[in-house]
């Protein structure tokens, strides 16, 4: 069940969180991980932890925000079956406090990187016998998370996005979805707590935590199982679909 063997994946922002859970998991299940990332460094401990564990997986240094990078990237890599646009930053402000600036690098990494990714990986999915995608969203774009205007915003293009690729695609075999998680314990929370909240870090991690209706935070191993369906030929009567990974967030 939820083999990926023979398979060729890439995943942006593998370097950390839920990429890199997302790469650990695919690489296990037989995968070839492609991992496109902003910082090497953090890539390479991804691709290490893979090796040892007996995997296959290579690492670009690209930013999804540059078209430039990424075609060449995606040349470089060849014959795809599966990608997964996971990289993505947060900002935290409501409209007002939100500059044009920020707008600007949010949409340039969360959305526009996405649209790079996914226009270079096109012609290259056409030729696989089992082509997907995978679109990491957010609550943010089912209930607009308090204090996240540009984020929330650019996590709805990224739902929308799902849908439209999902049905443009589909006489060409290409299925593509996304997750939308709520709180999941990753460096992206960790710092976001450390910043906006420097010396009360533990109880506002608890806060943050109890908020939740199932008392905690997701795990990035708990994206990656859901990405490991959704990318498998197992699901293959699932497109143009978003799938809220919440601990009851949404409807609880
Ligand atoms: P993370 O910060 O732990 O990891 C993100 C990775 O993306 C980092 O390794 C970073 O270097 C890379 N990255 C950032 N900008 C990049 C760029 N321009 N080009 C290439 N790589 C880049 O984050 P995470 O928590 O694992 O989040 C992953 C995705 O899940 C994001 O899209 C995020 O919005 C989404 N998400 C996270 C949560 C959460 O609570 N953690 C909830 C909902 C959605």
């Amino acid at each position: 069940m939820f083999s990926l063997k023979g398979k060729s994946a890439i995943i942006t922002g593998g370097g950390s969180g839920i990429g890199r859970a997302i790469s650990v998991l695919f690489a296990k299940q037989g995968a070839l991980v492609h991992i496109i990332e902003l910082n090497v460094e953090a890539a390479a401990q991804t691709i290490d932890e893979i090796t040892k564990a007996g995997g296959n997986a290579i690492g670009y240094s690209c930013d999804v925000s540059n078209q430039a990078q990424v075609i060449d990237v995606f040349n470089k890599v060849g014959n795809i079956d599966i990608l997964v646009n996971n990289a993505g930053i947060a900002h935290v402000g409501k409209l007002e406090t939100t500059s044009e600036e920020d707008f600007t690098r949010i949409f340039n990494v969360n959305v526009k990187g996405a649209y790079n990714c996914l226009y270079a990986a096109i012609p290259a999915l056409k030729k696989s016998s089992s082509a997907v995608i995978l679109n990491m969203a957010s609550i943010a774009a089912l209930v607009g998370i308090t204090d996240r205007f540009a984020y929330s915003m650019s996590k709805g293009a990224i739902y929308a996005m799902t849908l439209s690729v999902a049905r443009d695609y589909m006489a060409d075999g290409i299925r593509c979805n996304s997750i939308s998680p709520a709180r999941v314990h990753t460096p992206f929370v960790d710092g976001f707590i450390a910043k906006n909240y420097p010396g009360q870090e533990e109880a506002v991690f608890e806060k943050l935590s109890k908020s939740q209706p199932i008392g905690r935070m997701g795990k990035p191993e708990e994206v990656a199982s859901l990405a490991l369906y959704l990318c498998s030929d197992e699901s293959g009567f699932v497109t143009g679909n978003d799938y809220p990974l919440d601990g009851g967030f949404v409807k609880l």
